[in-house]
């Protein structure tokens, strides 16, 4: 079994990133800049805006972190919105999800402007994504098609199974793969909660995405021998032996898939660190007014 070492891959891709941001210091010029806005005090929320934070002075962006009451009204948030859209010295921004539930995350994504849309969660990204056009490619599908080629997973022809079909990770996990791209041109299957033969279609995959959330859901029984399996799933689960009280759990069974599976990513260690990564780079091509 090898493992997909999501901390060692994002090593090299931030070293990358760096190298580029230190050659655009010598040459005088600006260096990318992101901006995060936070609402609320939601501690998942606040544990991953400051790893984004901490990562962009890793690879000497500016970083610029927004962070606001829960009681922020969605006027307000919008307010916020437009002066980041406003503000040529932000390439990017990102506004961490889920927001207070008197807020509608539709409203607030549609209000950013497309080409400072870093998550790439905004409609005119996710379109431009699904026709297979340069866009930002939302950051966690993006960091696995990174994973699979950086690890030359082949995947032309092979049969892969996304778990989970939601906006952000299953459907656009989904599109890419099954794209004329390197780490694509996969035959794909997207299940979800109202899939009712799911284990016949995880012991048929080549390659198994698990972004669904039910901690330790697939096990060794579910999947074939030699199957990739990509753990996209992050649950705090209690655990009083820990200093913070809880630890993180994938979806999937670590202990008994990782004994069948040919290439498994852990949980922490994953697809989380390639996340942050790929966000560094949509910034990077923001402010280079590039796309992937
Ligand atoms: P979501 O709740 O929006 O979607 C979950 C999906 O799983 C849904 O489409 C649902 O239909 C499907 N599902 C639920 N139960 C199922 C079942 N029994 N069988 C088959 N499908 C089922 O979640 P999300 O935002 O896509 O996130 C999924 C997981 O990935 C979560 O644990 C989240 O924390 C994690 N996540 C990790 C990263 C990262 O950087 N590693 C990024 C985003 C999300």
């Amino acid at each position: 079994m090898i493992l997909l070492d999501g901390r060692q891959a994002s090593a090299k891709i931030k070293d990358e990133i760096a190298a580029i941001v230190s050659q655009m210091k010598q040459k005088n010029q600006r260096v990318p800049h992101l901006a995060a806005v936070l609402v609320g005090m939601d501690g998942a929320s606040m544990t991953y805006v400051g790893a984004k934070v901490r990562a962009c002075e890793f690879v000497g962006f500016n970083s610029t972190l927004i962070e606001l009451p829960e009681h922020t009204s969605e006027a307000e948030l919008l307010n916020q919105i437009k002066a980041l859209n406003n503000n040529s010295d932000i390439d990017g921004f990102i506004v961490q999800l889920p927001l207070p539930k008197h807020i509608d995350d539709q409203k607030i994504l549609m209000a950013i402007d497309p080409n400072k849309d870093v998550d790439g969660f905004h409609p005119v990204n996710v379109g431009r994504l699904t026709l297979d056009l340069p866009t930002f490619i939302s950051a966690t599908p993006y960091g696995i098609m990174e994973l699979l080629e950086r690890y030359d997973i082949p995947t032309s022809g092979k049969y892969v199974l996304v778990i989970g079909r939601s906006h952000i990770v299953g459907r656009p996990m989904s599109i890419l793969m099954s794209q004329k791209r390197k780490a694509g041109n996969a035959t794909v299957t997207v299940a979800h909660s109202r899939t009712t033969n799911l284990e016949e279609l995880t012991k048929k995959a080549d390659i198994v995405i698990a972004a669904l959330g039910i901690p330790k859901f697939l096990t060794a029984d579910m999947v074939k021998k030699d199957a990739v399996v990509i753990d996209v799933g992050i649950t705090r689960v209690d655990d009083s032996s820990k200093k913070k009280g809880y630890r993180i759990v994938g979806d999937v069974d670590f202990e008994s898939v990782s004994k069948k599976a040919s290439h498994i990513t852990p949980v922490p260690g994953g697809v989380g660190p390639m996340t942050i990564a790929m966000l560094l780079k949509n910034t990077l091509l923001a402010c280079k007014k590039l796309k992937a």
